[in-house]
C-alpha cells in the first residue's frame, strides 16, 4: 500500500494515516510512505551527515497480530517521532510507523534502550534537534534597505539546514526577533516574518542562494570585532570543530577568519605570555569616610523654582549634581570604588541609556561605558547609525562594586538598598537632561527606572511608561551578550539591536 505525505514535514499527515492503518491492522511491511514532491532518495546519500539509518526494513519481522481497536501511543514517543518526522532519511516514516505497530503488542519497548528501532529513533531525532540548534545559532542576517519603498529594513539569512527543519524552527526566529521584519531562504523552503505582533509566518517554496544579499556594513563590522575578541590562549580547535562543525562553515562569515587566525595563535599566545606585565593603573580604595547624610540637592533648587529653567541653568544644576555625586558616601560601594563615575552627554538630549554601574574600567577612567560592554554598545550605536555624542548614556548606580580575587576586581551586582541609595542621582540627570524617551540596559536599570522587577528577558523590546509619562524602553544589557555562548551570540546581538532600533528615532533625533 502506498501512502502519500503533503511535504517533507508532514507530521500530521503521518499521524493521520498511521492511526488509520494501525485501525486496520495494515502491517508495515505492506505500506509504502512516500512524500509528495520529496528529493530523490540519492540525494541524501550524498550529504557531509552520515546516513544514520541503516536499512533494517528487512530485518525486523513483523509479524505480529493486527493491533487493539484502542491505540497505545505514549507522549514520549510522539515527541521523539515529531523529531524523527523532520529526518532527512526517507525511510524515517517506515522506521515509524514499525515502531507504532510494534508498540501496540510490545509497550514496554519504549523503554528498550537496546532495541535497534528505538536506538535508531533516539539517534534521528537527536540529528534533528542538533540541526535545529545549529540553525538558531549559525543564522546570519543581513539588511536589506527598503527605505525608498517607504518600508523597514529587512533582515534575509540564507542557510543549509541538514533536516527538514525550517517550520520547526522558524518560531525560535519570531520570538528572538519579533520586532524585526526577516526572511530566511534555505534550498527548501522559505519563511518570512514581517515583523508585526499578531502576523503569521509566511512559508514558501525553496529558494536559491544567490537570491540572499552579499555582506552588509553589520557583517564588516562583526567580523572586525570576532577578530578582536578572539582569543588566542583560549583556542582549542577540536571543540571549535564539534562546536562549529565545518559544513555549516561556507555560509558563516567569521569562518573566513579562522584559519588565519588560528594559524596566529601560537604566535600571539607566546607574545603574551613574554610581555610585561601592564603596570596597574589602579588607585587604591580612598580612606574610609564615616557615611554621612545624603548630599541631595532638590532639583527645583538647581533650577530656580519659579522660571522655566534654560539649557544653561539645567547644563548647571547637572554639573553641581555631578559634583555633590563625586563625595557620595551614601552607601558602602563607594568605599571601594576609584571614583563615582556620573552620566556623560548634552542636556537636552532625547534619548538617554541607562546601564547597571560602572564596571573596572569606567571605575578606573571615570566615564562610562568606556569598557568591554561600551565598547559593544559603540559597535551597536555605530551600525544603527547613531551618535554617541548626542545622546546621554549614565548608570543607575553610580559606583563599581567589586570583589577582589588576587589581583582581579570581579564585578558584583548592586544590592537593592545600594542601587535605592543612588536612585536620587539618576532622577536628578532625568530631570535636568530631560530626554524624551530612556532605554533601560538590563534589570537593574529597568527596576530603578520603573520601580518594580521587570523580567527583562519578558520585556524587552516593550516600551513601558512610567508614572511621569517618560517612555522606557526595555533590552539585555551588552555584558549579557558579552556573557552569551560564542555560537548565539551572532543571533543575541541582532536581537539587541532590533531592540534599539526601536529607538532610533529619537537617537537620529539632534539635541536641541
Ligand atoms: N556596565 C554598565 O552597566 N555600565 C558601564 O558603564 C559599564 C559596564
Amino acid at each position: 500500500m502506498r501512502v502519500e505525505l503533503a511535504h517533507e514535514a508532514d507530521f500530521d499527515g503521518f499521524r493521520r494515516q498511521a492511526r488509520t492503518l494501525l485501525q486496520q491492522g495494515v502491517p508495515p511491511e505492506a505500506v509504502e510512505w512516500v512524500v509528495s514532491g520529496g528529493r530523490a532518495p540519492e540525494l541524501f546519500g550524498a550529504q557531509d551527515e552520515p546516513a544514520v539509518m541503516p536499512d533494517v526494513a528487512a530485518a525486523v519481522v513483523t509479524a505480529a497480530p493486527p493491533p487493539r481497536s484502542t491505540l497505545q501511543v505514549p507522549a514520549t514517543f510522539l515527541r521523539l517521532a515529531s523529531a524523527v518526522a523532520l529526518h532527512a532519511d526517507r525511510r524515517r516514516h517506515t522506521l515509524l510507523y514499525r515502531l507504532l505497530w510494534r508498540l501496540q503488542h510490545e509497550p514496554a519497548l519504549r523503554h528498550d534502550t537496546l532495541d535497534p528501532d528505538m536506538a535508531q529513533t533516539r539517534l534521528l531525532a537527536q540529528a534533528v534537534r542538533r540541526d535545529m540548534h545549529k540553525m538558531t545559532a549559525f543564522v546570519r542576517f543581513r539588511e536589506v534597505d527598503r527605505n525608498a519603498d517607504g518600508l523597514p529594513t529587512l533582515h534575509v539569512a540564507w542557510f543549509e539546514p541538514q533536516h527538514h527543519i525550517v517550520e520547526a524552527t522558524a518560531p525560535f526566529f519570531m520570538k528572538r526577533f519579533a520586532h524585526m521584519p526577516w526572511a530566511i531562504l534555505t534550498p527548501e523552503r522559505c519563511v518570512q516574518w514581517s515583523g508585526v505582533a499578531g502576523a503569521v509566518l509566511d512559508f514558501g517554496p525553496g529558494g536559491r542562494k544567490q537570491d540572499a544579499p552579499g555582506a552588509d556594513a553589520g557583517e564588516r563590522l562583526w567580523l572586525t570585532y570576532y577578530e578582536n575578541i578572539f582569543n588566542p590562549a583560549r583556542l582549542k580547535l577540536k571543540m571549535m570543530a564539534k562546536e562549529m562543525p565545518r559544513r555549516y562553515w561556507h555560509n558563516l562569515p567569521e569562518a573566513t577568519l579562522i584559519s588565519t587566525l588560528a594559524a596566529r595563535a601560537d604566535e600571539r599566545s607566546a607574545r603574551m605570555v613574554a610581555a610585561e606585565p601592564a603596570p596597574t593603573a589602579r588607585r587604591l580604595p580612598p580612606h574610609a569616610v564615616a557615611p554621612r547624610a545624603s548630599t541631595v540637592i532638590p532639583i527645583a533648587r538647581l533650577v530656580k523654582p519659579g522660571t522655566a529653567a534654560t539649557v544653561a541653568d539645567r547644563a548647571q544644576a547637572l554639573a553641581q549634581q555631578r559634583n555633590a555625586a563625586a563625595v557620595c558616601v551614601d552607601c558602602p560601594i563607594g568605599a571601594l570604588a576609584t571614583q563615582t563615575v556620573w552620566g556623560e552627554g548634552p542636556v537636552g538630549a532625547p534619548l538617554m541609556l541607562v546601564g547597571e554601574q560602572p564596571g573596572d574600567q569606567e571605575d578606573l577612567k571615570g566615564a562610562p561605558f568606556v569598557g568591554p560592554s561600551g565598547e559593544l554598545l559603540d559597535r551597536a550605536m555605530a551600525q544603527l547609525g547613531w551618535d554617541r555624542a548626542s545622546l546621554y548614556v549614565t548608570n543607575a548606580v553610580k559606583h563599581f562594586k567589586y570583589e577582589p580575587r588576587g589581583k582581579r576586581r570581579m564585578h558584583k551586582t548592586p544590592a537593592q538598598r545600594e542601587a535605592d541609595a543612588c536612585q536620587h542621582w539618576l532622577e536628578a540627570e532625568i530631570a535636568l537632561v530631560g530626554p524624551q524617551a530612556v532605554i533601560a540596559l538590563g534589570a537593574t536599570a529597568a527596576r530603578q527606572l520603573l520601580g518594580r522587577a521587570v523580567s527583562v528577558t519578558r520585556e524587552r523590546g516593550l516600551w513601558l511608561l512610567r508614572g511621569d509619562g517618560l517612555r522606557v524602553l526595555i533590552t539585555l544589557h551588552p555584558s549579557a551578550l558579552l556573557r552569551t555562548e560564542a555560537q548565539d551570540r551572532e543571533a543575541a546581538y541582532a536581537a539587541w539591536i532590533a531592540d534599539l532600533r526601536l529607538a532610533s528615532g529619537l537617537a537620529q533625533a539632534a539635541p536641541p
